[in-house]
């Protein structure tokens, strides 16, 4: 089980979130080759270790947050709110 502290919730169960992408890769611009954009929908890498992804908390407050997990050990070095006005706040 995975614990991921949702920063309206607190610690929750991971049953009651729902993963949304990898939080890794930026949006290429409105102009970019067609081949970056191929990039940015397609491909995607499979990490092994240390891994930002974007996680929902679908079940509880709806939040987006991005969450920092080691793919191999499931370990969550971190959670921070995925919007970026958000996350200026915390700080
Ligand atoms: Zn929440």
């Amino acid at each position: 089980m995975l614990l991921i502290n949702c920063p309206f919730c607190g610690p929750r169960n991971h049953t009651e979130f729902d993963y949304g992408s990898d939080a890794s890769v930026l949006r290429p611009a409105d102009d970019a080759p067609e081949s970056e954009w191929f990039a940015y929908v397609y491909l995607r890498s499979n990490p092994k270790g240390a891994h930002t992804e974007y996680w929902q908390h679908a079940l509880g407050c709806r939040s987006w947050i991005k969450v920092k997990r080691d793919t191999l050990t499931h370990d969550i070095a971190g959670v921070s709110l995925a919007n970026a006005l958000a996350q200026r706040e915390q700080q």
